[in-house]
């Protein structure tokens, strides 16, 4: 699925199951609560924290993906090509951080004493 595919599926779910789209506040808020379930997640699977009973019932790939469907929302909604605002930020960043992990690739590579 292309990622110009993935914009015009969101968008037809809305419209045909979703009943429209929520505000854009409200998406915003949206997606605060979905990172905040993805957060909860990788803090205790990867960090530090102990799972409680329950903690861990949603998947990483499931939180994941509801933190990109409701970026879609917001995009679609703002008449945001996501193919093209990706595009650009690649670029952006290949450009402005060209030699910014240069150290981090050496130190990679240097083979231990
Ligand atoms: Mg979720």
């Amino acid at each position: 699925m292309t990622i110009k595919q993935l914009q015009e599926t969101v968008d037809d779910w809305i419209g045909e199951i979703g009943g429209g789209y929520f505000s854009e506040l409200t998406n915003m808020a949206l997606l605060t609560e979905e990172v905040g379930e993805l957060a909860r997640i990788i803090a205790r699977k990867y960090g530090d924290q102990i799972a409680k009973e329950g903690d861990m019932k949603h998947a990483l790939a499931e939180e994941l993906a509801d933190v990109l469907w409701v970026v879609v929302c917001l995009a679609n909604q703002t008449g945001t090509d996501l193919t093209d605002a990706l595009a650009a930020s690649i670029e952006k960043k290949s450009k402005r951080d060209k030699a910014r992990f240069n150290s981090r690739r050496l130190n990679a590579s240097k083979k231990p004493d």
